[in-house]
């Protein structure tokens, strides 16, 4: 069997999610389809709850907005009396008639039970529309069957709860499509979960891993992996093979193509990993995979953007390394907070991470009683894999340099934000 996913991107208007269903219908394989929420679906959530977060009545013009586009999609795809509407409309009062009398929890716990809706609402459409089409696609609550702990916002999969479920739901008896949800799982207790945003891609990995996927194709809006984001530097080239520890490396950097974390599920059962342009379908793309044929000596350039760089020293002048390594990396740990590049010294440590001002000023409050703590915001992280002196000339010229750390194959820098 092959996992499909489709982002955002793919299926952001009537005509995306038409190109999904010949895609997939031209794949003669079993297929598991994992679907994102349509467009900005997850950003134009995240600002409802944010909204009904603050006690502003306004969230309800804005899920009103969510669900106008919603209805406009699947009034392009199907006539009037298609029962994938009246889902529609029953989904959306659930989450309306949850905003109107809930007891506001935390900030993460809200964030998974309202924006994992998104998810619910795509794959409801496109389910529908590929059996409208006449293919026996069968839709798939992953709540339930993909368990992870109890991290709102950023989850990890339970493997053994995980396997068990995923395998007996997944068993292409009665169906050779299934169509189901990326990014969201759900605890034990059958509270949602979220595995971080665009984690749509780490979902279609773990269910590749535990039904011992052939491969997992990635449909996107670019022709592959490239060596540098076209928009960054226009003459980037698609790279044709990537091994997995290059890929890590690349999304770990800031690589936006695939998410982090997809690489290890895939990697530990050796299954490949295409990502493909969903608007040139026949063409080869990127594939990711152990053993790579072709050495592309090729400089990587990947840019991780909306970065703080926090400078941390111990108050009593005692050294930075030992214990108080390990006191300062409990605390990122205890906030969620991703380091992203670390340099220590005799008495300072720089630590730079995304730039997530709720959890950064708490970790800052948190550090101030054992150390002094100030960032540096405003800044990004540049990396290059494979660098010559003229790749690092190319990105660095004219920037103010912060930070620069080498290793014979990658050099990265912390530069101020122009
Ligand atoms: N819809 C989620 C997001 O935008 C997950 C994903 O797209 O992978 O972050
Ligand atoms: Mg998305």
């Amino acid at each position: 069997m092959i996992v499909y996913k489709f982002g955002g991107a793919s299926v952001r208007d009537a005509g995306g999610i038409r190109n999904l269903a010949k895609i997939v219908s031209d794949e003669k394989e079993n297929l598991v389809v994992v679907v994102s929420a349509f467009g900005k679906t997850t950003n134009a959530l995240e600002k409802v709850l944010k909204t009904w977060m603050a006690g502003d009545g306004d969230y309800k013009d804005l899920l009103d907005n969510i669900y106008r586009y919603h209805l406009s999609v699947a009034g392009d795809l199907f006539p009037s009396g298609n029962s994938a509407r009246s889902r529609i409309d029953v989904s959306f009062s659930l989450l309306g008639e949850y905003l109107k009398t809930h007891k506001k929890r935390d900030y993460d716990y809200e964030y998974d039970q309202i924006v994992s809706f998104g998810e619910i609402w795509s794959t409801i459409i496109v389910a529908a529309f590929l059996q409208y089409t006449g293919l026996k696609a069968e839709w798939t609550n992953i709540r339930g069957n993909l368990i992870t702990d109890n991290r709102f916002r950023d989850a990890d999969i339970l493997w053994n709860e995980s396997t068990v479920r995923i395998k007996s739901v997944f068993n292409f008896r009665g169906t050779n499509i299934y169509v189901t949800q990326g990014f969201i799982g759900s605890t034990i207790a059958g509270q949602t979960t979220t595995l971080g945003r665009e984690g749509s891609d780490y979902t279609a990995a773990l269910i590749a891993n535990i039904l011992d996927a052939e491969r997992v194709v990635v449909w996107k809006d670019v022709p592959g992996l490239l060596n540098a984001d076209p928009k960054w530097l226009p003459d980037s080239c698609r790279l044709e093979e990537v091994s997995y520890r290059e890929a890590v490396e690349m999304t770990f950097s800031g690589a936006k193509v695939i998410h982090p974390k997809t690489i290890k599920p895939l990697h530990n059962k050796g299954i490949p990993l295409y990502v493909k342009s969903f608007l040139v379908p026949g063409e080869a793309g990127t594939v990711i995979k152990s053993e790579t044929a072709l050495k592309h000596g090729l400089p990587v350039f990947v840019k991780k953007e909306n970065q703080i760089m926090v400078s941390i020293l111990p108050k009593d002048f005692s050294f930075a390394m030992g214990e108080n390594l390990s006191r300062i990396f409990y605390l990122f740990i205890q906030h969620g907070i991703k380091v992203n590049m670390v340099e220590a010294s005799a008495i300072s440590i720089d630590v730079c991470i995304d730039d997530d001002r709720t959890r950064v000023e708490t970790l800052i409050g948190d550090l101030s009683a054992q150390f002094s703590a100030a960032y540096n915001d405003n800044v990004e992280m540049l990396s290059i894999r494979h660098y010559t002196p003229e790749a690092i000339e190319r990105i660095t010229a004219g920037r103010e340099i912060l930070l620069e750390q080498r290793t014979r194959s990658s050099v990265r820098f912390v530069v101020r934000k122009t």
